[in-house]
């Protein structure tokens, strides 16, 4: 992070400190260098996360020199809107805009009383899991603390959810949007940090869940840092079909991987805790009952809850999502055997809610828009529109 006293010298508005993304203790760190009382902090993040306010101004318990002097060095900027659409079935999704135009997804899926955010970590990724419309869009780059707790903040803010006494427009939160949150660890730690601590969004960590593909190294060092939920990501019963969808399983092994997530669990207080296994079905590919039977031999005595998730099709995908038979047939193997196990139903289809799909079309649009103004410039070159 940058020190205030380099921002005062510098004074430039492009290096201001966005306070949105500093947890509680780096922002109490910012204070202190400030030369100010560390419960500044406590008073700043409370009017962001508590009441939406992001004009230094209006914080009107800071007095009037620290606020001057607040804003010279700090900003609080939340990123940007691109487009929102509503489902008819409740599910809300955002293209959210970040610093340098790219865009990331969030959507909200509200299911009774509980609504829940599903964030973004990176802006595409690197993992290129086979099956999946984020990674076919390759890897741009990390999303700052910022740009991640800027999600939570824009949901509820897109509600006017702030002190609402209508209930609380997030209950759960998923690092489940675009990106592998273990490649971008310390902006993760911190953006979950803010989702947990009352001072900000006050979630439970029951309620606030990573979901990694596999990040062996990252997710043995996770216990030291966070003790939130754990989703792993796991689509194969062996390593054959697990490589050849989720390449990462060629460094770190599927055996290597539930030793990791389960060192993550055991390192909790909370003894009762499970690793939730994502398994997205693919027709034909790892949704046979031999599949299935696979399946329950590996988690056989492992802790865990089984979510199944049947593949999510997206234009110039290569996958099919398999038949409520070929589901149900899956499952009932697995309930037989004992395991816990929920299969997710598709939200928002009518607004392409699943991973990385908006993006892929608000991207596909631009880049028909820049096509059309690129022809249309050459036609005006050539003389045709004059
Ligand atoms: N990178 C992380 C989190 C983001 S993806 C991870 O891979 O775990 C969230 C979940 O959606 C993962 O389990 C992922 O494998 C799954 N997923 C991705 N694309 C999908 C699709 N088209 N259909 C169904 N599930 C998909
Ligand atoms: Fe990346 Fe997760 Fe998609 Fe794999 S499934 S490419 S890790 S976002």
């Amino acid at each position: 992070m940058t020190t205030p006293d380099t921002l005062i010298a510098s004074s430039a508005p492009a290096s201001k400190v966005n306070l949105l993304g500093l947890s509680r203790a780096q922002l109490e760190a910012f204070f202190a260098d400030l030369g100010e009382k560390r419960f500044r902090a406590e008073q700043v993040m409370k009017w962001i996360h508590h009441q939406g306010v992001i004009d230094i101004e209006q914080m009107t318990n800071l007095g009037k020199g620290l606020r001057e002097k607040l804003t010279q060095v700090a900003e609080i900027r939340p990123p940007e809107i691109a487009e929102q659409r509503d489902s008819s079935d409740g599910t809300r999704k955002w293209a959210v805009r970040v610093e340098g135009g790219a865009l990331v997804e969030t959507v909200l899926i509200p299911e009774g009383d509980r609504a829940t955010l599903c964030v973004s970590s990176q802006v595409g990724c690197s993992l290129d899991c086979k099956f999946c419309s984020t990674g076919k869009q390759g890897f741009q780059r990390d999303l700052t603390s910022a740009e991640i707790i800027g999600q939570v903040w824009l949901a509820i803010n897109s509600y006017d959810g702030w002190q609402s006494g209508k209930g609380r427009v997030v209950t759960n939160v998923v690092m489940m949007g675009m990106g592998e949150p273990l490649l971008n660890f310390d902006n993760v730690v911190s953006a979950m940090s803010l989702m947990t601590d009352d001072l900000a969004y006050g979630l439970s960590k029951r309620k606030v869940t990573l979901s990694t593909s596999g990040v062996v190294p990252a997710l043995n060092q996770l216990a030291e840092f966070s003790d939130v939920s754990l989703a792993v990501s796991l689509h194969a019963p062996n390593d054959e079909i697990r490589s050849a969808i989720v390449p990462i399983n060629k460094r770190y092994p599927i055996r290597m991987l539930l030793d990791s997530a389960k060192g993550y669990i055991d390192a909790q207080s909370d003894k009762k805790r499970v690793v939730t296994i994502e398994y997205t079905l693919l027709a034909g590919v790892n949704d046979q009952p031999e599949h299935a039977r696979e399946l329950r031999d590996l988690l056989k005595d492992y802790p865990c809850k089984i979510n199944l998730i049947p593949f999510n099709d997206f234009p110039g995908s290569d996958f099919k999502r398999p038949s409520g038979n070929a589901v149900s047939r899956f499952w009932q193997v697995l309930i037989d055997a004992g395991f816990v196990v929920t299969v997710r139903t598709t939200r928002g289809d009518d607004i392409d809610a699943a991973c990385g799909q908006l993006v892929g079309e608000v991207v596909d649009r631009t880049r028909r828009s820049e096509r059309w103004r690129d022809q249309q410039a050459a036609k005006a070159l050539a003389g045709e529109l004059l």
